[in-house]
């Protein structure tokens, strides 16, 4: 199926566009269609090369941006330029904002929506991938019905890749006024965070429930620091109070595709695994030989984290 026009929406964060757009924009360029973004966000000329080096001919920059929410405003634009232009496929990543938008659009203009994709293909008309049951099935679905086709797509389904594409056209849209009954932004609060991050590290170590207590969490973080690796948690200690959501990796947490998982004391639930299976290497270490996470690691260790973190950290300091 040819494709004439893709749009991307793209968010501004921390000043420039999000990484899931830039993702999304490498895998819209492999269609072989025209490439816009719709960008949220303030008006940058670095932000907006760095869309059209990842393929992205024009920016509807989607201004007018106020104290209010801009799902609905920002909703209300970009179907006012769909309906005139009506391109062939709206794609958004898999975040707060995106998601509260391509509701409303799908909403407003009657069309349905294929969320947590983590692939799709023009082969054969338009066929949207989703993972299930903890991504070891997947599920082709085409779209049938008028376009636009709406996608959500999870992050790090594809790898950002800039190709030598040059500086965009940028076409100013107009946000409109929501009114009074829209929700208005009172604060920002930006969570510290020390360290390298989960989403962009090379090697993560996560820790779940057998590491016992809150406070043998250091042995993950001294495990981690040698390795200048991030520090990920599952959703169990995560609720247990021991370490912040920012860490929990899995469905309801971040996504990770780092070149080395170690995974401390995680049972390896289909809800954890689907956020870190395509990591490059596993390595687990549990006590219980049947633990399920022991099914997608590359390196099994079976014995008790209190015993094999110590040495492996004794191990690593003596590298440093
Ligand atoms: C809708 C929904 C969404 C969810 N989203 C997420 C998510 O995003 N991320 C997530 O992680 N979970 C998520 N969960 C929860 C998930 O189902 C599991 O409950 C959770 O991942 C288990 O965490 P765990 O592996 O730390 O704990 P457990 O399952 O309790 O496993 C602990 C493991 O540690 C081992 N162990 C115990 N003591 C030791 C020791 N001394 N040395 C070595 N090993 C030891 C045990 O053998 C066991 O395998 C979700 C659940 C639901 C229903």
């Amino acid at each position: 199926m040819a494709l004439d026009q893709v749009w991307v929406f793209s968010e501004e964060i921390d000043d420039a566009p999000s990484a899931t757009s830039l993702e999304l924009l490498t895998k819209a360029r492999t269609l072989e269609t025209t490439v816009s973004v719709l960008y949220l966000g303030k008006r940058s000329d670095t932000a907006f090369a760095e869309l059209g080096a990842h393929g992205a001919s024009r920016v509807l920059l989607l201004s007018g941006q106020t104290d209010q929410l801009p799902s609905a405003p920002a909703a209300a634009a970009i179907c006012e330029i769909v309906e005139s232009e009506m391109p062939d496929l709206l794609l958004f990543g898999q975040a707060p904002t995106a998601r509260d938008i391509a509701g409303r659009v799908a909403a407003r203009l009657g069309r349905s929506v294929i969320a947590n994709s983590v692939d799709l293909n023009t082969e054969d008309g338009l066929t949207v991938v989703t993972e299930i049951f903890g991504g070891t099935q997947l599920v082709a679905t085409n779209f049938t019905g008028e376009t636009p086709h709406i996608v959500i797509v999870r992050p790090k389904s594809f790898a950002a890749d800039p190709s030598d594409g040059g500086a965009p056209e940028v076409v100013e849209v107009q946000m409109p006024d929501a009114g009074r009954s829209s929700a208005t932004i009172t604060e920002r609060v930006v969570e510290a965070a020390e360290g390298p991050q989960l989403a962009e590290a090379a090697v993560i170590v996560t820790g779940g429930r057998g590491i016992g207590a809150a406070e043998s969490y250091e042995l993950i973080e001294k495990a981690a620091a040698p390795l200048k690796a991030a520090t990920g948690a599952t959703r169990a200690i995560v609720d247990a109070g021991w370490v912040p959501y920012a860490k929990q990796v899995g469905q309801t947490g971040k996504t990770v595709k780092p070149d080395v998982y170690i995974a401390a004391g995680v049972s390896g639930a289909m809800q954890h695994l689907v956020g870190m299976k395509d990591s490059k290497i596993i390595i687990a270490i549990n006590k219980d030989p049947d633990a399920p996470i022991f099914g997608v690691a590359d390196l099994g260790v079976i014995g008790d984290v209190h015993k094999v973190l110590p040495k492996l950290i004794e191990e690593l300091e003596k590298r440093t």
